[in-house]
């Protein structure tokens, strides 16, 4: 775990250091929080991808408290104790715990290049470790590149995979995993989507298409909708989320490349935005780089 958040502080490191020093130097020392330091505040969260609206809320919340603010220290406690209920979840993301259906099913989707084959491989490799049998399914139909990254994935982490050739009907393929996973006694199908952005509406037609076809074999799958964003991406972040959440009901969001140029207050924009709980993050490409979300741990490393 400490090498998981030790790539994750790393990679906020330079968002903490300017949320840190400039909260720091919005101070004068013993003169209490005031106005004009809480409009600079409010510029500094903006600039943090935490979202104008959330930061409004939260401005407005620790003016309320602002006689009783009187260093900086005091005032970044104050700024984690209102973000960690939006980022706090009422299930359990911890996949060795929680019960599942048989078979589980998760269907991943998110436009192409965000990390979903890494994020896919991943997922499978942490089921994996948990003794459960997993198979991937290769509904991206339309590169043969993903079909073979995915079949690279399944051997690396011993997973099942269903696939048909390129350019097959994507949710034939899902209705047959679905199948096969049931046949096979699998615990826990990973279904690949694509993710190519620029025929929209074709894309949402299709992921709907996908996730009907399961529900024909298998009436309450997909159990799971992870929809993968690039935390670096910031405001693109929050327009993929506003179109994917209109043909899928997300259930929860991984979001990846915490360890680069990303400023960690995305995190904090999607929740209030969209209330979808933040399930998994990523901080690089190795099988141990993606965990379950820990709001204070992830808080700690920003502020
Ligand atoms: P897809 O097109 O969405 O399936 O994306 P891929 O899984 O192929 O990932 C695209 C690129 O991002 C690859 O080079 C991955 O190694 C890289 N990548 C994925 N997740 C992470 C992450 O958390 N951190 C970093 N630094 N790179 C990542």
């Amino acid at each position: 775990k400490s090498g998981f958040y030790g790539r994750l502080r790393r990679g906020l490191e330079k968002t903490r250091r300017f949320l840190t020093t400039d909260v720091d130097k919005l101070f004068v020392p013993g003169k209490k929080l005031d106005d004009q330091t809480l409009e600079d505040l409010e510029e500094l969260l903006i600039t943090a991808d935490i979202g104008v609206k959330a930061t409004t809320e939260l401005i407005a919340g620790l003016s309320k408290q602002a006689a009783g603010i009187t260093d900086p220290d005091h005032l970044k406690e104050a700024i984690k104790e209102m973000i960690l209920p939006y980022l706090e979840d009422d299930r359990p993301t911890d996949e060795a715990t929680r019960p599942l259906a048989t078979p589980h099913v998760i269907m991943v989707i998110g436009v192409n290049g965000v990390g979903k084959t890494t994020t896919i491989g991943k997922l499978a490799a942490r089921h994996r470790a948990n003794g459960k049998k997993v198979m991937l399914v290769a509904a991206d139909t339309f590169r043969a590149a993903a079909i073979e990254q995915l079949s690279i994935w399944a051997d690396r982490t011993g997973a099942d995979i269903l696939k048909h050739r390129e350019n097959s009907d994507p949710a034939a393929v899902a209705y047959d995993g679905v199948e096969a996973a049931r046949a096979r006694g699998v615990d826990v199908v990973i279904v690949d989507t694509a993710g190519r952005l620029h025929t929209k509406v074709n894309l949402m037609e299709e992921l709907k298409k996908i996730k009907r076809s399961m529900s024909k074999t298998m009436p309450d799958a997909p159990h799971e909708v992870l929809l993968v964003l690039d935390a670096t991406t910031g405001q693109n972040a929050i327009s993929q989320t506003e179109l994917f959440t209109k043909a899928a009901d997300v259930t929860g969001i991984v979001l990846t490349k915490l360890d680069g140029t990303a400023k960690g207050g995305i995190a904090i924009n999607l929740r209030h935005s969209f209330g979808i709980p933040i399930q998994y993050i990523g901080v690089g490409e190795q099988v141990e780089d993606l965990q379950p979300f820990d709001p204070r741990a992830f808080l700690d490393a920003m502020f």
